[in-house]
């Protein structure tokens, strides 16, 4: 296990570590609010209050905001709200404009340039929608929106439509709605929590919504998709914790990016859940500047597993408007995918996808390793670039005759 360090002590500044170091956990400690007690400050409902929501409290606490960052934040409440909870303030480097940290979740002025592929569902979301509040695109599952409130707001957001109700969307769901579609509906045996944050609900509302989702015989299993591990572990309370066992299965995917935001408090939060016998999974999305390097994203993955979190997803980041400086390439994505099969654990290994633009789903996008396929045999390729061969027939019955020499393929 790594030691566990502070980032109160004027060490090393976060953005310019190496891997390993990146690895260790750290505090985010109480940093500007050295003041507060520490009962306070591990209060959920204290760091919900004390979010940085205004572009005056901003200015106070970073005096070193960019022009490109002011005016964003000037305009941040008329597209996707600005907040931020102080834990997850301390967590960036003032000093560094492109801390990856920061790059999430203060608004820019590029957020305003928005390109004609560009869009406000680009998963295509609303059109799945049979009540407000549900989409349901594929046969056996459903994705259940239960607020549109989250502890902070990611600037790439891909529900930003909805998300901090800045742009006037008028988010309600219905709940009894909601529910009795997927009573009627016996295909559906798997239901995603999301939002917004389902864990920003009081343990009490969440809990009548599982026990109820829980109640229908054809729903195998449900999930909740958070990022409150990440923005606020204060929240994972002993209390939520015995409550969320009560309802098993029950999964939870996380949502990380950086291995800055695994610090000694998002491990201990992660740390209660699993002990609560919760599977916990990532989904990070791949972006410019914060996690589109390969040594960085390994650290991230082989960071999760000291978590007790399987790597789920890599997210190429959707084409929501106003996102074109945060996206990486999917030519960057695969080269970090190619940079990980082989050279680390597999469990370390998530999937990358996109989700196809307009609602086609998730696409899985992996380099290359079937090199060619023929009568009787498939060429394969191994992470260092050798080349093998695995007899088979074209229809995929059994060979019972050695298959004739192989000449390897010309290879680019
Ligand atoms: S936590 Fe999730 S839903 Fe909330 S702003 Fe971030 S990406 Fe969007």
């Amino acid at each position: 296990m790594q030691s566990d360090t502070s980032w109160d002590s004027g060490e090393e500044p976060p953005s310019c570590r190496s891997s390993d170091s990146l690895k260790q956990f750290r505090s985010a400690g109480r940093g500007f609010w050295s003041q507060v007690s520490l009962s306070d400050w591990n209060d959920w409902h204290w760091q919900l209050t004390h979010r940085i929501t205004t572009l005056e409290q901003l200015e106070r606490l970073m005096p070193t905001l960019t022009p490109e960052e002011h005016a964003g934040t000037q305009l941040a409440n008329h597209k996707l709200a600005l907040a931020i909870t102080p834990y997850f303030f301390n967590l960036i480097d003032p000093a560094d404009e492109n801390c990856p940290i920061r790059r999430q979740v203060i608004p820019r002025l590029e957020e305003t340039h928005t390109a004609p592929w560009e869009m406000a569902d680009p998963c295509g979301e609303d059109a799945h929608s049979p009540v407000p509040g549900l989409v349901h695109r594929y046969p056996d599952r459903v994705l259940f929106l239960v607020t549109d409130r989250c502890a902070a707001y990611c600037r790439y957001c891909t529900r930003s439509r909805l998300v901090s109700n800045a742009s006037g969307y008028d988010f309600h769901p219905r709940f009894d709605d909601q529910i009795a579609y997927i009573q009627n509906n016996k295909s559906i045996r798997d239901v995603l929590l999301s939002g917004g944050d389902p864990l920003l609900l009081s343990d009490e509302k969440l809990e009548h919504l599982l026990s109820r989702l829980r109640a229908i015989p054809h729903v195998e299993f449900l999930r909740i998709g958070t990022r409150i591990p990440v923005f606020l572990p204060q929240r994972i309370t002993p209390e939520l914790c015995a409550m969320l066992k009560r309802y098993h299965p029950l999964f939870l995917s996380i949502h990380s990016n950086h291995p800055r935001e695994l610090t000694t408090e998002a491990r201990d939060a992660l740390g209660r859940l699993a002990d609560a016998g919760v599977p916990l999974g990532n989904q990070s999305v791949l972006l410019r500047h914060v996690n589109d390097d390969a040594a960085v994203m390994k650290a991230h993955l082989q960071k999760l597993l000291l978590c007790r979190v399987k790597p789920y997803y890599i997210y190429q980041c959707d084409l929501i408007a106003g996102s074109a400086h945060l996206r990486a390439s999917v030519r960057k994505g695969i080269e970090i995918m190619e940079s990980l099969r082989g050279h680390t654990t597999g469990y370390a290994v998530p999937t990358y996808v996109i989700d196809a633009p307009g609602g086609g789903g998730k696409v899985p996008v992996s380099p290359e390793y079937v090199l060619s396929r023929n009568a009787d045999r498939v060429i394969i390729r191994n992470y260092e670039g050798k080349i093998f061969e695995y007899p088979e027939a074209a229809d995929g019955t059994p060979l019972f005759r050695a298959p004739k020499e192989i000449e390897e393929p010309a290879l680019a």
